[in-house]
């Protein structure tokens, strides 16, 4: 999976309970933080992630670093964007630990060019995510100019049960549509909040997305979105009312689909020909 280990300082940290401690350190819920500060947790989620050792990891709010020093251990160069400044000297500390293969940027997320970070290369993307902005965070990865190489992502349960809920329940929706119209998306990892400092109200879990070899071109995507926030906005209804003003049971029969289905039992392919019926009218 990874590189060799070069020989570096990160066997010396301390632990990272006495880093937030030296450092006077609590979590912030503005910034949506739970730590994770079992590093058995942090190196599982980095073998899951199944990372190759070409390639530099962005990684999302570092925080204290104990994602970021599983990725680190592992070999692996890595990006970390950090809205909060007050980690800047422990995540200096652990650049200095790994030299030349942290480079740690203060910056918004939502707001970063992951392309420019990457060096115009591959990356792929790993985070234990702040909840206030995955799902935003997500949506931008699915649909921007940047295609990382894959994703490997901590949600709260539920929303990574709906990033890769298949159609027939209550879970089925925009997200898991989208997400595998894009990407084959698979949970791998259940964790309980206990794992967390502090721990939060929910369960969470990791999601790894890898995005397909060959995903539907931008328009599509953008009427598969205008298609399924129809259909799922009434949910309960059939398809040829949920989607009367895109064409109603015109449109379903232009796709193969039965209009007096409803969108959770759509399959994802479904929702792509009725997409594709769209883009054509
Ligand atoms: N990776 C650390 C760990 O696993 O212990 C921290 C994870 S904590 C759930 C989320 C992290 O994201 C925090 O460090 C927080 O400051 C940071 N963060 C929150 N919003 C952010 C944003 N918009 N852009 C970059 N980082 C953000």
């Amino acid at each position: 999976m990874s590189a060799p280990a070069p020989p570096d300082g990160l066997d010396d940290l301390p632990p990272l309970r006495d880093v937030l401690a030296g450092a006077g350190l609590s979590a912030d819920k503005r910034f949506g933080q739970h730590f994770l500060l079992d590093l058995n947790v942090t190196r599982k989620i980095v073998r899951l992630a199944q990372l190759g050792p070409d390639q530099p990891v962005i990684e999302v709010g570092p925080g204290p670093g104990g994602l970021t020093r599983a990725l680190l251990e592992a070999g692996l160069r890595v990006i970390a964007v950090e809205k909060d400044p007050r980690f800047l000297p422990v995540l200096a500390q652990l650049a200095a630990a790994a030299p030349g293969r942290l480079t740690v940027v203060e910056a918004d997320a939502l707001a970063v060019d992951e392309a420019a970070l990457a060096g115009g290369g591959p990356a792929s993307i790993v985070s234990n995510l702040p909840y206030n902005v995955g799902t935003p965070l997500l949506v931008k990865w699915l649909t921007g100019a940047f295609r990382p190489v894959s994703m490997t992502l901590m949600f709260q349960k539920e929303v990574a049960d709906r990033i890769a809920a298949p159609p027939g329940g209550r879970d089925y929706g925009r997200l898991g549509v989208l997400a595998q119209a894009l990407c084959h998306a698979e949970k791998v990892m259940d964790l309980p909040a206990r794992a967390f400092t502090p721990p939060p109200k929910v369960a969470s879990a990791v999601v790894r997305l890898t995005p397909l070899a060959e995903p539907p071109p931008a328009a599509l995507v953008d009427a598969l979105q205008t298609v399924t926030a129809a259909a799922f906005g009434q949910r309960r209804k059939m398809l040829r009312s949920s989607l009367k003003v895109l064409g109603g049971e015109a449109l379903c029969e232009a796709a193969g689909l039965d209009p007096n289905a409803r969108a959770e039992t759509v399959p994802v392919a479904g929702f792509l020909r009725l997409a594709a019926v769209m883009g054509k009218r």
